[in-house]
């Protein structure tokens, strides 16, 4: 109702104005922008701002505030009054985010497919561990990456999600397990879900900000990683804003020729010009480097392999975390033996390394796969998936 009652208004005004084509879709733009504004993608001084802006009391902007990010949706913030809930929904877009589907893992492993506004999908995974929940987030739907092993990136890139569907996710599955702000079910974030987080840079930023304010879910930027596969001008950016979170590098080879074999952007930057800038991360924020290895059988598990990583990382303050590759149609994984080899290799160069145990295998477990086997479910039952 919310976007009808919005898109007329921009109509209606461009009708009045009877502006140029161009200027006109310019325009179109930032009003829809203004008019249907996510609340989980302000913080609460823009909260307030917002709400001057429309002519409602700031007490109510900080009620509203705390009510969006208890992943309440207008009609249940009961102590607003019904005309002032009406007025949100002029304004605002729902915060709300549809469960799809919800699997759960013999391991505890929660997979969530979530539903946006414009019926676009993405996952959001919730791992139970011994030191706390942690949560696997989605920052794009699709991603133009190509990673020849990923099954996200298999239709390109679709759209970013904005920062308020980014910190959605956290607030939802925080809610949906019965958290709140005062007593918080999720300790940890990954951005490793759907896309790449620096693909998608300001809408990643102004999320870790927003997750970060104390009046909201408080998650320090310590406890936060944010994982790419190698956008080096970007890795450059995010140190400069000189943030405490930590930074995974999808690496999976030290050799450019194989890289580029599986992940295009290697076409782009080389693993020299990536560790450089692993390398300026680590200077700027003192904090350890992640590197993400998957085992690929037949490609990046021999004696070789492990020498030219040492090689590479020698001067990087860096662990690297070993996962042996969810099968697909391209690649497979290596058997357990195998990876246990490779994993004495490194640790007898001296690196220091641990094996990833896999969360989740039994429900679809690696990023996309819930996703792209409820849209071919729901093709096959003849259901629109959408
Ligand atoms: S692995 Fe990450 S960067 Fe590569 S295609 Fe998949 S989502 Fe994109």
């Amino acid at each position: 109702m919310t976007k009808f009652f919005g898109y007329s208004k921009v109509l209606q005004a461009e009708n009045l104005c009877g502006f140029k084509l161009k200027r006109r879709k310019k325009w179109r733009k930032e009003i829809l922008k203004e008019v249907h504004m996510n609340l989980l993608s302000l913080n609460l001084t823009e909260t307030i701002e917002k709400f001057k802006k429309i002519n409602l009391p700031s007490y109510r902007a900080k009620q509203v505030f705390a009510w969006a990010r208890k992943f309440t949706d207008f009609d249940n913030m009961s102590d607003l009054p019904k005309d002032l809930r009406a007025r949100l929904k002029e304004h605002f877009t729902s915060i709300l985010l549809a469960s799809e589907k919800e699997l759960v893992s013999k391991d505890g492993t929660v997979k969530y497919l979530f539903k946006l506004n414009d019926n676009n999908l993405i996952e959001t995974v919730l791992l139970k561990q011994s030191y706390g929940n942690t949560l696997c987030i989605s920052t794009q739907v699709g991603c133009r990456m190509g990673c020849v092993f990923c099954q996200s990136g298999a239709n390109g890139l679709i759209r970013n999600l904005t920062a308020g569907e980014i910190h959605a996710q956290a607030v939802a599955v925080n809610a949906l397990n019965g958290g709140n702000l005062e007593n918080r079910k999720i300790t940890n974030i990954v951005l490793m879900g759907i896309g790449e987080p620096l693909d998608n840079f300001d809408n990643t930023v102004k999320f870790l900000r927003l997750i970060g304010e104390e009046s909201g879910l408080n998650i320090s930027m310590r406890n936060i990683t944010v994982s790419t596969c190698g956008l080096k001008d970007k890795i450059i950016e995010l140190a400069d804003l000189n943030f405490q979170c930590n930074l995974a590098l999808s690496l999976h080879s030290p050799f450019d020729k194989i890289r580029k074999q599986i992940m295009p952007i290697a076409n782009k930057y080389t693993v020299l010009e990536l560790t450089e800038s692993l390398k300026y991360y680590f200077e700027k924020t003192k904090r350890r480097v992640l590197i993400e290895y998957a085992l690929i059988d037949n490609l990046n598990n021999r004696q070789e392999d492990a020498e030219e990583l040492k090689n590479l990382l020698k001067d990087l303050c860096c662990h690297i975390n070993l996962i042996n590759l969810n099968e697909n149609k391209n690649l497979k994984g290596v058997s357990d033996e195998k990876a246990l080899e490779f994993l004495t290799i490194l640790q007898n160069l001296g690196l220091s390394v641990t094996m990833r145990k896999k969360s989740g295998s039994d429900i679809e477990g690696a990023c996309g796969q819930l996703k792209s086997k409820f849209v071919k479910d729901s093709d096959a039952i003849g259901r629109d998936s959408k």
